[in-house]
């Protein structure tokens, strides 16, 4: 994710603390504004921090309730804002700043934001480098000198940064942060997350055959083509309340004869004259003319008249138009739509029967690997059940695939180069487990050096590292790792995408969103972390996440009771209590 800054430059200091952050910029500040430039400065504090003086007025009002507190005088004013339930986001603090009077806004702290930054450096610190794991960081100062392509100075030679910013500012570099980034900050031999799921999204492409399906069959599959509405929705004018329809153009009458009786499915033929009226049911057709409905609780009937008190009626209420929901002709659903339950409902409540989706997409799936043994047989010595085909099994027929199991192939390379010739020429995707390892000896990627053209990837994420992904004889081969968590993880991560791809679905992405640390968590710069978590609301309203505990790669148990994985970019090193992080619900997922 990016920001996306106001349309002045933005520009950050990245550093651990001891770095002298503050003291750098207060020593910068007169010489950038001596050149002329009007800044302003956004610094992140601790929560605890504040910026009134006990005792002022301003702090007594703060105190006594007053939930925002602008404060004035001839030569500045404050607004103090108070966020009880969570802090402000970052791009709506950026919009508290009158841009128009400024020509760059300087940040300080916010380290696990995106945007650009200036990398500040002291060896004795003794802190290591930002700069290979963030790709935020557009230069660097520091007190000694790196192999990097970035733009250095020296931490003590001010003018030099002073110049620096200048020259960014000067360019008005405003432009998206994920634009800037480069690649080459990442050993070739690894790719981070997002670059893998690049790779494989650009790599996969979807079915397209469709065949017709019964809409009781419809769930989870994929519309083939836009569906537009044959008839209007409602079909006709009718009515919204149980209660008395009249004219629009006879509102002022002290009493209506009531001529007929409307049930729903029923109708009333002839025209309303003025003067009458008839009762009507939620859902009965209004006849000709009769566009407003009274309902039945202001109305009293005596035989066959009828009087609405001083009920203020309004002209065409409690009507529905027909067409007014749906016109005749207008779209209802794009092509790659996912069809669930509304889907279904919309669909049948149109009159259709069937509709055309695009075939189930075909997805074998094989073990690997001598120590690995189908449930149900006797245990041998130095074995372990196969778990990951059942996970991935789970997986798949959630995501509305059609399953080809070719149970455990053993370790064996003909074997293997037979099972994947075979699957490649009955599946539409090849999954396999375990032997992807860099080192690994296992004869499956003997097999597949043979029939395709596979890479074996280092992912930058823990759980989940090692990834193959390729084709064999043509289609898209998935080797995920053998580590049970790092199945799913990486599964979640990178195949789930590339077959909703395959599948034709249009639009997909994986919810994320951001909850509060009830712990600290455990991160290390350079690589995604995908922890285990548990979300909750807590008693303010705010979402909060905590681990399931022991992250070992091998511990499903903390797969199942996991509601979410909680993700921890790799600009990251810690996350400490209170500070927000990136969570990816599960539910609907696995
Ligand atoms: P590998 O990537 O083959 O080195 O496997 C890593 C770990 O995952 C080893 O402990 C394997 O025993 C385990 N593993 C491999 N395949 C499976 C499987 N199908 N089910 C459960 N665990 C597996
Ligand atoms: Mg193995």
């Amino acid at each position: 994710m990016s920001i996306q800054t106001p349309n002045i430059p933005l520009l950050g200091f990245a550093a651990y603390s001891g770095t002298g952050k503050t003291t750098l910029l207060e020593a910068l500040l007169p010489k950038l504004t001596e050149a002329g430039l009007k800044i302003g400065v956004l610094k992140h504090a601790h929560h605890n921090f504040d910026v009134d003086i006990p005792g002022k007025d301003s702090y007594r009002l703060r105190k006594a309730g007053a939930s925002q507190m602008l404060i004035s005088s001839r030569n500045r004013h404050a607004l103090m804002t108070e966020t009880p339930d969570s802090e402000a986001e970052f791009e709506y603090l950026l919009t508290r700043f009158d841009t128009q009077k400024l020509d760059v806004i300087l940040v300080e702290g916010c380290k696990n934001i995106e945007f650009p930054k200036i990398e500040l450096h002291r060896e004795e610190v003794g802190k290591p480098w930002l700069y290979p794991n963030d790709n935020n960081i557009i230069a660097i100062a520091a007190d000694t000198s790196v192999e990097s392509e970035l733009p250095q100075m020296s931490i003590n030679d001010l003018d030099a940064i002073a110049q620096f910013i200048l020259d960014y500012v000067a360019k008005g570099t405003t432009k998206k942060v994920a634009e800037a980034a480069c690649c080459d900050t990442l050993s070739p031999a690894f790719l981070s997350v997002q670059q893998g799921q690049d790779k494989i999204l650009a790599e996969v492409s979807a079915v397209q055959l469709v065949e017709p399906t019964h809409i009781a069959q419809s769930y989870g599959r994929i519309l083939g083509h836009s569906v537009a509405s044959p008839v209007n929705v409602p079909q006709y004018t009718n009515s919204a309340m149980d209660g008395f329809a009249i004219r629009s153009d006879d509102l002022d009458r002290a009493e209506y004869q009531v001529v007929a009786e409307i049930l729903a499915g029923y109708s009333y033929d002839k025209p309303l004259e003025k003067g009458q009226a008839v009762k009507i049911m939620t859902g009965a057709p209004t006849p000709e003319h009769a566009d407003t409905v009274v309902m039945r609780e202001q109305a009293s009937a005596e035989g066959d008249m009828v009087t609405f008190g001083d009920a203020v009626i309004k002209a065409g209420q409690n009507v529905r138009q027909a067409g007014e929901d749906l016109a005749l002709g207008q779209t209802v659903f794009d092509v790659g739509t996912r069809i669930e339950s509304p889907e279904m409902g919309m669909l049948a409540s149109l009159g259709f029967e069937h509709c055309d989706t695009i075939r189930k997409l075909k997805v074998a799936v094989f073990s690997t690997g001598d120590e690995v043994q189908a449930p149900g047989t006797p245990i041998k010595p130095n074995s372990i059940f196969d778990s990951n085909r059942f996970t991935i099994m789970g997986l798949l027929e959630k995501l509305g695939c059609e399953i080809l199991d070719y149970g455990i192939i053993e370790d064996n390379e003909q074997r293997m180069v037979e099972a994947l010739e075979k699957a490649a020429t009955e599946a539409d995707l090849i999954m396999t487990s375990g032997g992807v390892s860099v080192g690994d000896a296992d004869y499956i990627k003997l097999a597949l050096d043979r029939l395709g053209k596979i890479d074996f990837w280092r992912i930058n994420m823990r759980p989940g590292r090692p990834l193959a992904f390729g084709k064999v004889t043509g289609k898209p081969f998935f080797g995920l790792p053998g580590n049970p968590v790092a199945v799913m993880v990486s599964f979640i991560n990178f195949v789930e995408p590339a077959i909703r791809k395959m599948q034709g679905e249009a639009n997909w992405q994986p919810l994320k969103v951001k909850a509060v640390a009830t712990e600290p968590l455990r991160s290390r710069q350079g690589r995604t972390e995908f922890s285990r978590g548990v979300y909750s609301v807590d008693e303010h309203g705010q979402l909060v996440v905590k681990t399931t505990g022991k992250q070992g790669s091998g511990i499903l148990r903390s797969m199942s009771e996991a509601n979410c994985l909680i993700e921890v970019s790799p600009a990251v090193d810690t996350v400490k209590v209170g500070e927000s992080v990136t969570i990816i619900p599960l539910q609907g997922r696995i």
